[in-house]
């Protein structure tokens, strides 16, 4: 229905164009997925966040799509440049463990994390490893067509000469010259003929831990090699959409465009889609200058940053609050007003389901729910549609005090349009924040028995509560503005 009206912004045109699939009613959806070689930050979940909007939003209006996203288990070198150790084999060095210890112990965090954010999990998540023969068919080809030269069992990506035929540096806006010159020397990687050659092939020594037979010799593949050989797989030479975080538009992004052309002769994505930042307090988030935050932290409530415990769905929709191109700042007092304006909104879900309706609408509902469709065909504006969901609130308010009126077929269209809109989209599961609805009324029961046990110091069994919680894997957090559970 509303398929012909979307709108998309295209990092490479730099400019925003209306949405047209490669094959009619089908979208290919490529996300960059997490390396796993730590917790998942805060950061990684905005983007993957925004992109499972995305996704919700075009199966919504119809399509059918394919949304792979990887889990870079090799190959992601420490500096992200081509020497170095490889972050997974480092830490699982550091700490003595099996390198696909380290990759388990956080592809499931990082599952965790996006369950609880509710994010649909991804038609295919492939891994690197899993797809070393497509690495090494991928870099021959290229090979096979001169863009890359082997050198000491490693084949590198020849740029100035891909760059002949192709603009490098279309996607970021970067000219080669620049490129060059701000290049620095060798450095000791003498098996470069240039500098802004990259990696597609590493020959491995003895000690390195991740490695397979190839053509050239024992190695491994280089990061960027991955996304291109498993979206090439499983969406095409050509595909729709590509997302990722602006930070991996150069090289790594770059780099695939580079390896797909070189590799059959095709650009390989229609739509290349950047999510922007975000800062913790003002201040970019980092780990070395301690002003970061992990989402567990933010759900516990243990950290130096905010006032109180957050719920997962209070978190996502403050993200929703930023359009996905713009940064997002984190404070204390934003995530507070964001907490009172979901309970807000899920409360007018619940009013909605119990409004008396009159023989007429007071407000033209088809043009309000008609809001909610503009907002997102204009390059999925989540903050717009807030704004809009929002004046749909203040409408069933008024319904519910008498001032305003509706029909019961409008009724029904909100009900059903709100609905999608907010659990469906959004993706913000119904229910009071902090709990899931079947168990809120238990703990409540069970918290004030603990209260009743505290206040008589009976601290055996206010223990016995809280130790019995913990081992049903729910977590009591006691605050001055009262108790919380997670
Ligand atoms: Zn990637």
């Amino acid at each position: 229905m509303e398929l012909k009206d979307l709108q998309i912004y295209n990092s490479l045109s730099g400019e925003k164009v209306k949405f047209t699939p490669i094959k009619e009613g089908f979208v290919g959806l490529y996300v960059c997925g997490p390396t796993v070689y730590s917790n998942v930050h805060l950061g990684n979940c905005r983007q993957f966040i925004s992109f499972d909007l995305v996704y919700r939003y075009l199966i919504h209006i119809g399509y059918k799509v394919r949304y792979v996203r990887n889990i870079t288990d090799v190959g992601h070198l420490v500096d992200d440049a081509d020497q170095g150790e490889d972050k997974i084999a480092k830490k699982a060095r550091l700490e003595q463990l099996e390198p696909m210890e380290i990759v388990q112990q956080y592809t499931l965090d990082f599952h965790k994390v996006m369950d609880q954010f509710n994010s649909i999990p991804p038609n295919i998540e492939p891994t690197a490893t899993g797809h070393i023969i497509e690495q090494i068919e991928m870099i021959q080809a290229i090979l096979d067509n001169g863009f890359a030269y082997e050198s000491n069992g490693s084949v590198y990506f020849d740029v100035e000469k891909y760059n002949e035929s192709h603009p490098y540096g279309e996607l970021s806006g970067r000219k080669i010259e620049d490129l060059i010159s701000n290049t620095r020397d060798l450095d000791g990687q003498e098996e470069k003929r240039a500098p802004l050659d990259f990696a597609l092939w590493k020959n491995a020594s003895d000690e390195h831990l991740m490695k397979w037979p190839s053509p050239w010799g024992i190695g491994f593949p280089g990061w960027h090699l991955e996304c291109s050989a498993m979206s090439t797989k499983y969406l095409g030479d050509e595909f729709d959409i590509h997302g990722g975080g602006m930070d991996l538009k150069f090289p790594h992004h770059e780099c695939e465009i580079a390896q797909g052309t070189a590799s059959n002769g095709k650009s390989p994505v229609r739509y290349w889609m950047h999510g922007n930042m975000l800062t913790l307090n003002g201040k970019k988030m980092s780990k070395s200058t301690g002003n970061s935050i992990l989402p567990d932290e933010l759900f516990t409530g243990e950290n130096d940053f905010m006032e109180k415990p957050f719920d997962a769905m209070v978190v996502r929709f403050f993200m929703m609050q930023a359009h996905y191109r713009s940064t997002l700042d984190f404070t204390s007092d934003a995530l507070v007003a964001a907490e009172k304006g979901y309970e807000k909104l899920a409360e007018a879900l619940k009013t909605l389901n119990d409004l008396k309706t009159s023989g007429e609408s007071s407000l033209n509902i088809q043009e309000l729910t008609g809001s909610f469709y503009e907002a997102m065909n204009d390059d999925f504006n989540a903050p717009i549609l807030v704004a809009n969901l929002f004046e749909a609130v203040k409408f069933i308010n008024s319904v519910k005090d008498g001032t305003q009126s509706i029909s019961k077929e409008d009724l029904q269209l909100l009900q059903k349009e709100m609905t999608a809109f907010v659990v469906d989209i959004l993706g913000l599961k119904q229910g009071k924040a902090g709990g899931d609805d079947k168990l809120s009324p238990v703990m409540d029961l069970v918290l004030d028995l603990r209260q009743e046990a505290r206040e008589n110091k009976d601290w055996t069994t206010s223990d016995k509560i809280r130790d019995g919680l913990a081992t049903a894997g729910i977590v009591v957090k006691d605050s001055k503005d009262g108790t919380t559970w997670n």
